[in-house]
């Protein structure tokens, strides 16, 4: 696969032929992102049908093949093709290499050619800020998860000058894989492993700006429905606390960190500007987010979705 690049594509939309884009995965019955984006081609007029694209891991070869059809404009992509897609890719952007999935394929010069992106990172910042006036430059974080999406936020932190940057990982071998990736790509930036322990946790959180959840804890029909990772410990009042999870939308960390009167940011932003930004990759759009944040949020409160 050729080397990635991190720029960020625009196509112009007015030439395009297409009109047909989609989410690759399975199973696909909770996703949200054909009502998201289905609102954003709308809002816009486009004549684009975004569909709900199942394909099993012997379907993907052929799914992959259909994409490079001129009517197909681009793809999303959720569990479990993140990492499967990228063979099939011409070039695969910096972000989406490092975190090692790809959420997001468009073709921005009008080819066949596919590019593989993952829009987490630009939907974790914006929300940050936006919803959590949180400016990370110079604080201190912690990190809960070292999965997909903890290596997203990892790396998004690092990138805008976070000065301390704690990761607590269940398994923590992921923990040091994730330091070591880090490294290499934001390089003097070390962050710093943690025991997945309230032992450890105890005596950090006093001194954290920003706590962020990315483990599957607290997620509806997730075997850690209804637990927040950090239960027992006590929350600092001045304390940013951001919960990747989504579904529900006030998880029990959040509801935790409220009680304490700490600030308190839901998944369900993120969600919507990583879809915004796929958005804006294949169009060159901005998207219309607070439409889309009503549809995502309509659905989830209609449905219990829990899956991109
Ligand atoms: P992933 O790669 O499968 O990683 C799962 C993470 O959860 C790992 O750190 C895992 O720890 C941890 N975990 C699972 N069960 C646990 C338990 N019982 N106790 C402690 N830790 C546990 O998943 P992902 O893609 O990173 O997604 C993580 C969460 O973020 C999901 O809820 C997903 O929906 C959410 N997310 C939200 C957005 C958004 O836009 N809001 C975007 C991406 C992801 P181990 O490594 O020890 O297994």
């Amino acid at each position: 696969m050729p080397e990635g690049t991190s720029t960020r594509y625009a196509t112009s939309m007015p030439n395009i032929a297409s009109n047909r884009a989609g989410v690759i995965g399975h199973p696909l019955a909770h996703s949200v992102s054909p009502v998201l984006q289905q609102k954003a081609f709308d809002s816009h007029g486009l004549p684009v049908r975004y569909l709900a694209w199942e394909t099993t891991a012997a379907q993907l070869a052929e799914r992959m093949a259909e994409l490079r059809r001129p009517e197909v404009l681009g793809a999303n992509v959720t569990v479990p093709h993140k990492q499967a897609v990228m063979s099939f890719l011409a070039h695969v952007d910096q972000e989406a290499r490092f975190v090692g999935a790809v959420n997001t394929i468009a073709k921005p010069d009008g080819s066949e050619n596919l590019v593989g992106f993952n829009t987490d990172v630009p939907g974790f910042l914006r929300a940050l800020r936006e919803d959590g006036g949180f400016e990370p430059r110079a604080r201190t974080a912690l990190l809960l998860g070292a999965g997909g999406a903890g290596l997203a936020v990892a790396y998004a932190l690092a990138k805008e000058g976070i000065r301390l940057l704690y990761v607590a990982n269940r398994q923590p071998a992921r923990t040091e894989g994730l330091a070591r990736a880090l490294t290499s790509v934001v390089p003097g930036f070390r962050p710093q492993s943690i025991a997945w322990s309230a032992a450890a946790l105890v005596p950090l959180l006093p001194t954290c700006d920003l706590i962020v959840n990315a483990t599957t804890l607290g997620m509806r029909h997730g075997p850690g429905e209804g637990e927040s990772p950090l239960a027992g410990l006590d929350i600092p009042t001045d304390c940013t606390v951001f919960d990747l999870v989504y579904n529900p939308l006030e998880t029990p960390l959040l509801r935790q960190a409220r009680e304490r009167g700490a600030r308190a940011v839901g998944g369900l932003s993120m969600l919507v500007y990583q879809g915004a930004e796929s958005f804006r990759i294949w169009t060159g759009l901005a998207a219309p987010v607070e439409a889309m944040m009503e549809a995502a949020h309509a659905a989830l409160s209609g449905r219990g979705s829990d899956d991109a």
